[in-house]
């Protein structure tokens, strides 16, 4: 099956989707950040700015705070901002302006930056890596800790693998105090034993508060302050926060909802949730629009076994009237590489009139000529044949013969330079 990027950012499959399994929503570490402070854990002053005004002016709040210096963050859903530059220092607020100015509009990944977070320069001593997130093997929370934090984390994981500890929280209990003790002491943590402790215990915490998949805190940083009475103190905080929730878990959390950020879901992702179509866009020509999970699979193997490669996976889901259909056929259509469409519905609760006027009316509004091949069986599919007769939709009465059809349409209509 075919492996596609979401607007979430992480690899998903169609079954995976389909089943309404691994799907993400990945916060901004703002967002991460904030939901952090709600459960209590340390984490250092910051503001969100999209412009480099609003950058200057959140910089003198915080060097009138006291700052020695401020740290301008990218606001990207990807990783790896340090190294690509999207991670820098400012000394005045005409430095911060002018960080601020490279870093917004910056391309990190494929990504552009379109707002950054603005907070006080921490010192930092050490660097630590801690993260909590769903074992699904093992059906528990595992806590994550190294000493090895910052950057190269990835690299630790991939070299030294025995400088990563690993822990299950209990699923009733959490992550019981002499737990996150152990993980304190096995990363280096333990004189800040306390604050550590509190933290690995936050970050399971936060991953039930909100069904998170995941939440992780690199680096999670000693950093070096100076006290009210102006001598050095160190303290443990969260440098960087990374908090991914599980999108069938959301409506427990309609609050959140919010922290989807438009910015970096894919405009067709966003308009079929919208209209509350699952979508799915693959790699190839053929267009397929099914009612249901498992017909959507068994038409796009036909598509294939009939010599063709779908261009999406499109479910408009039971009972979806004539506007549904107009708006799905307007998903498919929006992408140049689709040369034909197959429209497959089983009429159960679907009634086979509401779709075929559907398609009649995406038909008289559409933009582009693509051949369309139709079979609706079920529901009032004799009043849908007789609206598309009328119409002079090419139909089909049997699955192979719709597929085999589509396929046919798709060569002759040649693929799009
Ligand atoms: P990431 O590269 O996307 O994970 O972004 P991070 O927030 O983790 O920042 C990358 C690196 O920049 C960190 O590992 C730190 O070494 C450094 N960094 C981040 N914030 C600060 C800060 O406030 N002060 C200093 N001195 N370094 C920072
Ligand atoms: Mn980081």
């Amino acid at each position: 099956m075919s492996g596609v990027r979401s607007g979430s950012g992480r690899a998903r499959t169609v079954a995976d989707q389909a089943l309404g399994y691994d799907a993400w929503v990945r916060l901004q570490e703002a967002d991460a950040k904030s939901l952090l402070v709600a459960q209590g854990l340390p984490v250092p002053d910051f503001a969100v700015a999209h412009s480099v005004e609003d950058a200057r002016a959140a910089a003198e709040r915080f060097f009138s705070g006291g700052a020695q210096r401020v740290v301008i963050k990218a606001q990207v859903l990807v990783g790896g901002r340090g190294k690509a530059g999207g991670v820098r220092l400012a000394a005045s607020p005409a430095e911060a302006e002018a960080v601020a100015g490279d870093i917004l509009g910056m391309d990190i990944k494929g990504n552009t930056v379109r707002k950054v977070l603005v907070g006080p320069g921490a010192d930092i001593v050490t660097e630590y890596y801690l993260a909590a997130l769903v074992d699904r093997a093992e059906r528990r929370i595992l806590v994550m800790g190294s000493a090895e934090g910052g950057i190269e984390i990835e690299s630790v994981a991939a070299t030294n693998p025995a400088a990563i500890v690993r822990l299950h929280a209990d699923p009733t209990l959490g992550l019981i105090d002499f737990q996150a003790r152990q993980v304190a002491f096995a990363i280096g943590l333990g004189d800040h034993l306390k604050a550590a402790v509190g933290i690995a215990k936050g970050l399971v915490a936060t991953m039930r508060a909100y069904d998170a998949d995941l939440v992780e805190i690199n680096p999670l940083a000693v950093v070096r302050e100076s006290g009210p009475d102006g001598a050095t103190v160190e303290r443990l905080v969260c440098l960087d926060a990374k908090v991914t929730l599980d999108d069938s878990a959301l409506h427990r959390h309609p609050e959140l909802e919010a922290l989807r950020d438009p910015d970096e879901e894919a405009p067709e992702d966003r308009e079929a949730r919208e209209a509350g179509l699952t979508f799915i866009k693959l790699d190839g020509t053929i267009g397929c629009m099914v009612n249901g999970a498992g017909l959507a699979m068994t038409t796009m193997d036909l598509v294939k076994r009939a010599g063709g490669e779908p261009a999406n996976f499109l479910d408009i889901g039971g009972g979806a009237r004539a506007d549904k259909v107009a708006h799905a056929m307007r998903l498919i259509l929006a992408d140049p590489e689709v040369n034909a469409i197959l429209v497959n519905i089983f009429g159960g609760i679907t009634r086979g009139d509401e779709v075929a006027r559907g398609l009649i009316e995406a038909r008289s509004q559409q933009v582009r000529d693509v051949p369309m091949v139709v079979r609706i069986v079920g529901t009032n599919a004799a009043e849908a044949a007789e609206l598309l007769q009328a119409a002079r939709f090419v139909t089909a009465d049997s699955l192979d013969e719709a597929a085999a059809k589509a396929v046919a349409a798709a060569s002759a209509h040649g693929t799009p330079a």
